[in-house]
């Protein structure tokens, strides 16, 4: 029984100035990361119909650049870097070759607008392969298998061609096991101590990438992800891929996607408070807000700042998300 005088909630809820002040959680453009697609194939930037409102940009452009450089002026200054490329092979080379796109979009960068921006290259071969798998498929007498160790030697051409054009962080996104140990050592040997690594620690096999894989001409040309990416069913699990990446040397981790994953999200927090961890709110996120927005069904403005406050609230240090240059103009209209 609650006897008089007792406490009354509403009391810190009066006022926008109070509700400010005891407000547990808040969002800032520095906790954003803008994904950009560098596409070789596109002379001038393109629309995207699958990710409205994003553009392929070509890797040497000064599109590209403005877009850099208006996002900074937002507040914003993560940059996450995807390699679109009509070239492809068994080994996706094209991503360790230094005329492929994302190696000359890196270079662009650092040329025009020096080193602040901070830059995040995503490590994968899905994207640049015939076979659109992130590994090396071999066959066997059992059908075809993703042959992780021979990926990994791939991968670790890639991470030297990105930190040798000046990314600042390696983001590998393969789910193969031991692909931070691999680039971790690879990067040393090759000079490269300095430049970082994020790894996607907690990446399942989700039904909400299609809009990207669209954008990326990135779907598996047979079966599907899941001998890699994570089962959905699963937390625990999520907690030993995290440690592995720990012990193998990321600096960052991530949990992808973000929405459906916030409990995954709040457990790592909790369980590994030392290291930063990001939350990338995937592209079916994206479109399924949009599309909910435009038909008027939600308030998209305040439905994003409820969504970035839920993701910051559930643990995440980092938001990799394709609303970061509309939240920022929100904040920025708050006065957050
Ligand atoms: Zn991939």
């Amino acid at each position: 029984m609650v006897k008089f005088p007792y406490t009354r909630p509403r009391r810190l809820r009066g006022k926008k100035g109070i509700r400010d002040l005891v407000a547990e959680t808040n969002i800032s453009t520095r906790d954003l990361i803008l994904p950009v697609f560098v596409n070789e194939t596109v002379k001038s930037k393109q629309p995207l119909a699958s990710l409205k409102g994003h553009y392929y940009y070509p890797p040497e452009s000064k599109e590209l650049i403005d877009y850099v450089q208006d996002n900074m002026e937002l507040g914003i200054k993560g940059f996450l870097l995807f390699g679109v490329t009509n070239m492809k092979d068994y080994y996706g080379s094209r991503a360790y070759d230094k005329s492929g796109p994302v190696y000359r979009a890196v270079s662009n960068i650092r040329r025009q607008l020096g080193s602040e921006p901070v830059i995040f290259t995503d490590l994968c071969i899905c994207n640049y392969t015939t076979h659109g798998h992130c590994g090396l498929p071999k066959d066997t007498r059992y059908g075809k298998v993703i042959d992780n160790d021979e990926t990994l030697k791939i991968y670790r051409k890639i991470a030297v061609t990105q930190a040798e054009a000046g990314s600042d962080f390696i983001s590998p996104s393969g789910m193969m096991d031991g692909q931070v140990k691999a680039i971790r050592e690879a990067l040393d040997s090759a000079g490269y101590s300095s430049v970082g690594i994020m790894a996607y620690s907690a990446k399942y096999a989700s039904a909400l990438y299609g809009p990207f894989r669209d954008v990326m001409d990135s779907s598996p040309g047979f079966g599907d992800r899941s001998t890699y990416q994570m089962d959905p069913r699963n937390l625990a699990e999520a907690l030993k891929e995290v440690q592995l990446d720990i012990e193998e040397g990321a600096d960052i981790v991530m949990v992808k996607p973000a929405m459906f994953y916030l409990d995954v999200i709040r457990t790592i927090k909790n369980t590994y408070p030392h290291v930063p961890l990001a939350a990338y709110n995937v592209s079916g996120e994206y479109m399924t807000l949009i599309t909910a927005g435009e038909k008027g069904l939600i308030d998209l403005d305040k439905a994003l700042l409820e969504l970035a406050y839920s993701i910051k609230r559930a643990g995440a240090d980092i938001i990799i998300t394709y609303f970061a240059p509309r939240i920022a103009e929100i904040l920025r209209t708050i006065g957050g």
